[in-house]
């Protein structure tokens, strides 16, 4: 953890379904200590590779309305037919111990979490293909969807992309580690921050006084 005081960010990471998000969130979290993925819960089956707890909290939908109705989530959404959800202890957890949080979240919940948080504690990013050519060829090449599911997602992904524009940052995934580096600087950017140093600020000039 970072010696300092400061409260964490939400930092939010939305992309259409094939844009290389996975690939692009997990090269923040290797270069940029003390940011923290959280781990969402879903009603969606577990996929091969996956690790229950560590990718997602897989529950029943009737566990998943359970929650809803504790009001444990900060936000949640049906994507795909299945419902995802933050919970409220995934997030606050981490930004009190003063780090950041990632969430891999769509863009019902960006909008959510927008409206409800601090504008001033989040830095909401999209990422882009470059292309509908090249998406298509993302989401072909990993085999993991049907044809018909494929055609689906692609659907989403014109309308996810006007989004894009409720976001604060877009990054194109066209080259891998160059999109890599453009959220590794984002992060990097939104920590320096004035009002995210002001506690800082304050020590160095009590250093001033007598
Ligand atoms: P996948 O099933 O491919 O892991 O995720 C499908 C979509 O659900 C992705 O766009 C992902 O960002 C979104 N998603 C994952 N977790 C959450 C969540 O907790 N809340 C919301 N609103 N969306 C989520």
């Amino acid at each position: 953890m970072r010696q300092t005081t400061r409260r964490g960010m939400v930092i939010i990471v939305s992309a259409p379904s094939g844009a290389g998000k996975t690939t692009l969130t997990r090269h923040l979290m290797q270069h940029v200590p003390g940011v923290v993925f959280s781990v969402s819960t879903t009603t969606r089956d577990q996929r091969p590779g996956e690790r229950a707890g560590v990718d997602y909290h897989y529950v029943t939908r009737e566990s998943f309305l359970e929650q809803v109705e504790q009001g444990a989530f900060l936000e949640w959404a049906e994507v795909f037919g299945n419902y995802y959800g933050t919970t409220r202890r995934a997030v606050e957890e981490v930004l009190l111990r003063g780090e950041d949080v990632l969430l891999d979240i769509d863009w019902q919940g960006a909008r959510h979490i927008r409206a409800h948080l601090d504008e001033a504690d989040v830095a909401s990013i999209f990422i882009l293909p470059p292309s509908r050519e090249v998406l298509t060829e993302r989401l072909v090449n990993r085999a993991r969807e049907g044809q018909a599911e494929i055609d689906r997602r692609l659907g989403e992904a014109r309308r996810d992309i006007g989004r894009a524009e409720e976001y604060d940052y877009l990054v194109i995934n066209d080259r891998v580690e160059e999109a890599g580096e453009a959220l590794v600087a984002i992060v990097r950017a939104e920590r320096l921050k004035r009002h995210r140093q002001m506690d800082r600020v304050a020590g160095i000039l009590s250093t001033f006084q007598g």
